[in-house]
């Protein structure tokens, strides 16, 4: 017999589950809608080539996590499943001339991504992110917007004490000369590399400067940081960002070694932790400007930033130290019968009261009242319509099955009754 389970590093999320992410879901739409985000969705998939240029061939994502989607012999083209939203929604702004649209346009996802990582704790193969992205603004302003939004997601969320990382990685004028620098640092202590270290070098030394490699701590203890090497509009940029950040009140750290791990961003950098976490390489979330992605995905030059939020790591965050779990929806009422074969009537008394836009459940065994009743009670159900009983036509009994008291109640009466009822505070789901 087969045993089939998830695939490694997946997850069902379980009904009793599901309420949670679907609070944080409408957390997430309220702010966007607020701030003036407009939600959209993309594929799930993508040309590989939209990650392989907008992530960055020489990135982790690329090299290693891409899920490649093996092609069928009639197809010529290759796809990927997508490892983060950014890529997809530039390819999607270039496609539909969104340039052509009140700049910035401002875009809000929420989705499964997907990273053929090592599944440990908080990192899945599977995940979902909330992702936000302002397309068409060089900034400061809106980098800071972006940086408030974000925190005043997980406030309204529940998570407690989140604080910002900042960076500058300067542009495609001050970084060469940077990435000078700091290449020079790594060669001048080779022989304290770690191999795969010693390999990143040659493609991608900024990334060596966020390793999670420990034996690097040391080696980048003193390397040489990036904004000291920052051009006069860059420099600008950055306290420009943090004055914004400032007028508004939000508190910030900034963080030199912090790079992202994706080749696009220029300037500013930014990552939410919680506090205390931060040496443990587990973001609770991300972003960045990247004002030359519109071009590299085929679009004119257009600056833009955005960040994506883990919605599994706030929902661990949340199991931890977060408010009492979100409770699942219960019917107001289960239609029961004294008649245990009478599911044709039954099942008609519901379809009525659900049409009035009732939750309510009808009881569809052959079993005898009384445990048609404690059925009700386990699911959570405030009362039990019961038909037939002796009843006259016409009339139904209505049980609250929490006082287990009992009364006759017209049939035409019944459905502007339950939703009273339904409409009281008493009426709580099962949590
Ligand atoms: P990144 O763009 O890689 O910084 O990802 C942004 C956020 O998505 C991270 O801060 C995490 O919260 C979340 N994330 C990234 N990769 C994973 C993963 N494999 N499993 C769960 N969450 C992830």
């Amino acid at each position: 017999m087969p045993s089939y389970r998830a695939p490694r590093g997946t997850r069902d999320l379980l009904p009793a589950e599901r309420p949670a992410w679907a609070r944080l879901e409408r957390v997430a739409s309220d702010i966007a809608a607020r701030y003036g985000y407009r939600e959209l969705e993309t594929p799930l998939f993508e040309l590989s080539d939209v990650f392989e240029r907008g992530v960055g061939e020489t990135t982790d994502i690329v090299e290693k996590e891409l899920f490649r989607i093996a092609p069928r012999s009639e197809d010529r083209e290759a796809w990927a499943l997508r490892p983060e939203a950014t890529a997809g929604i530039v390819r999607a702004y270039v496609q539909h001339g969104m340039r052509t649209w009140p700049q910035p346009v401002r875009l809000s996802l929420i989705g499964p991504m997907f990273r053929y990582d090592r599944p440990q704790a908080g990192r899945y193969r599977q995940f979902w992110q909330w992702d936000v992205e302002a397309i068409g603004d060089p900034g400061p302003a809106v980098d800071a917007e972006l940086v408030e939004l974000g925190l005043r997601f997980y406030r309204e969320a529940g998570v407690a004490d989140v604080d910002v990382l900042l960076n500058s990685i300067g542009d495609p004028g001050c970084r060469p000369a940077y990435l000078a620098a700091l290449t020079a640092h790594y060669r001048a202590r080779v022989d304290d590399l770690p191999e795969r270290e010693r390999r990143r070098l040659e493609t991608n030394p900024l990334r060596l400067l966020d390793s999670k490699d420990p034996d690097m701590a040391a080696v980048n203890l003193d390397a040489p940081r990036i904004t000291d090497h920052l051009c006069a509009a860059c420099d600008e940029h950055f306290a420009a960002v943090k004055a914004h950040l400032a007028a508004m009140g939000v508190g910030y750290r900034v963080e030199p070694g912090l790079v992202r791990g994706l080749d696009y961003y220029t300037r500013t950098a930014f990552e939410y932790y919680r506090r205390g976490a931060e040496g443990q390489q587990q973001a609770l979330g991300g972003g960045g400007r990247y004002d030359g992605l519109v071009e590299l995905l085929g679009g004119r030059p257009t600056p833009g930033i955005g960040f994506a939020l883990g919605l599994d790591r706030v929902v661990l965050a949340l199991a931890e130290t977060g408010p009492a779990a979100v409770a699942e929806p219960v019917p107001i009422a289960v239609v029961c019968g004294a008649d245990p074969a009478g599911t044709a009537e039954r099942l008609r008394i519901a379809t009525l009261l659900r049409a009035e836009g009732l939750a309510v459940r009808a009881e569809l065994g052959h079993r005898k009242l009384g445990r048609q009743l404690e059925a009700a009670v386990r699911d959570g159900a405030r009362y039990a319509v019961i038909l037939g009983d002796g009843l006259p036509s016409g009339e139904v009994g209505l049980r609250d099955l929490r006082a287990a008291s009992q009364k006759a109640v017209a049939l035409d009466d019944l459905a502007a009754l339950l939703r009273r009822k339904a409409g009281s505070p008493s009426t709580s789901g099962r949590t």
